[in-house]
């Protein structure tokens, strides 16, 4: 879609960024997302200058992320797609609590057609801290939104723009929290201006044709747990998450894609009985290089949480397809 407008929609889901604390100097002991969107949106000056005036909040969660569930996803994405269908729109900013977020980025990533930027930003000391990172970090997301050659799900803090695949939460204090690992960010943000690592900032836009319609007709979100092989590892987790019904499984295996035994023969069974099975790798770096004759399939790069998103996605639209097909069926 032609990008005609000028409007950046600033979309709150809570997190440290809108967090508080009795005292200045505690930076872990404060309670998050107790800050409305528009106000912290007012407590950065020269934001609404750099965005020419045309900032719009909307308060869509009030939520520490580590609660982040499939009805705000379901919201959230919503929201985004209305914004982003409209000619007005030039982009939008997400706050969203660190711990969660690159799950939710590469969950939007997956549904929307975001040929405009969708920015999220956080921060991980709260607003009410001695040097809170929040409004910097919303002045950055701002300025990406409005960096020429910006497109795609992005993640902003710290001065640093990464993409919706490679991002992911590696420290849990220091205000620099986040990496893309051997991929590196895609820019930085100097001084409100945008620095792409390469002279192209061409962020790929997946196809995301249905999937939007998919989280809209699904009464519930299909599970899909995430286990982990380690020294020691049994089968008897997964047999038990079997017998629960469980529709789908991310394993964070250890190295190049190894599981212990035990747990690989639970695996197998679980596959055997229909239920999807996905490795990842629990190395911090890097992705899992998948052989021939592999019993169970890799999850193309992505680290357990986002394969966790992707494997829900998928199965989400095995089941829509399944109903389209009866429903035809029928007619
Ligand atoms: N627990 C917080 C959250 O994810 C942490 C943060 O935002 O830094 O909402």
């Amino acid at each position: 879609m032609q990008v005609s407008g000028q409007k950046i929609v600033v979309l709150g889901t809570g997190g440290t960024i809108a967090g508080t604390s009795a005292q200045a100097g505690d930076n872990i002991g404060y309670t998050a997302a107790q800050v409305g969107v528009e106000q912290l949106l007012t407590a950065v000056p020269g934001l609404q200058a750099l965005a020419g005036g045309a900032l719009v909040a909307e308060q869509v969660a009030q939520i520490d992320s580590k609660d982040m569930d499939g009805e705000v996803w379901r919201t959230l994405s919503l929201r985004c797609a209305h914004h982003l269908n409209d000619s007005e729109v030039r982009g939008v900013v997400i706050t969203h609590g660190t711990d969660t977020l690159e799950e939710t980025a590469w969950f939007l990533h997956e549904v929307l057609d975001a040929a405009k930027p969708v920015v999220l930003t956080c921060a991980m000391r709260p607003a009410t801290a001695l040097t809170p990172d929040g409004p910097q970090n919303l002045l950055d997301a701002v300025a990406t939104v409005l960096a020429p050659g910006a497109t795609g799900v992005l993640a902003v803090a710290a001065g640093e723009v990464h993409g919706a695949r490679h991002v992911q939460k590696v420290h849990p204090y220091r205000v620099n929290a986040f990496s893309s690992g051997d991929a590196g960010p895609l820019g930085w943000v100097e001084e409100s201006v945008v620095r792409w690592a390469c002279n192209s900032p061409v962020v790929p836009v997946n196809n995301t044709v249905g999937a939007m319609n998919n989280i809209v007709s699904a009464a519930t979100w299909p599970w899909v747990e995430i286990v982990m092989n380690h020294a020691g590892a049994s089968g008897r987790a997964v047999d038990a998450l079997v017998r629960e019904g469980v529709q789908g499984l991310v394993v964070a295996c250890t190295g190049n894609g190894t599981i212990h035994h035990d747990l690989e023969a639970a695996l197998v069974r679980a596959q055997n009985a229909g239920v999807r099975v996905v490795r990842s790798t629990r190395c911090a770096e890097g992705q899992l290089l998948p052989k021939p004759g592999d019993a169970l399939p890799a999850s193309q790069g992505l680290s357990p949480v986002k394969a966790r998103v992707a494997l829900m996605l998928d199965l989400l639209r095995m089941h829509c397809c399944l109903l389209y097909t009866s429903d035809a069926a029928d007619e």
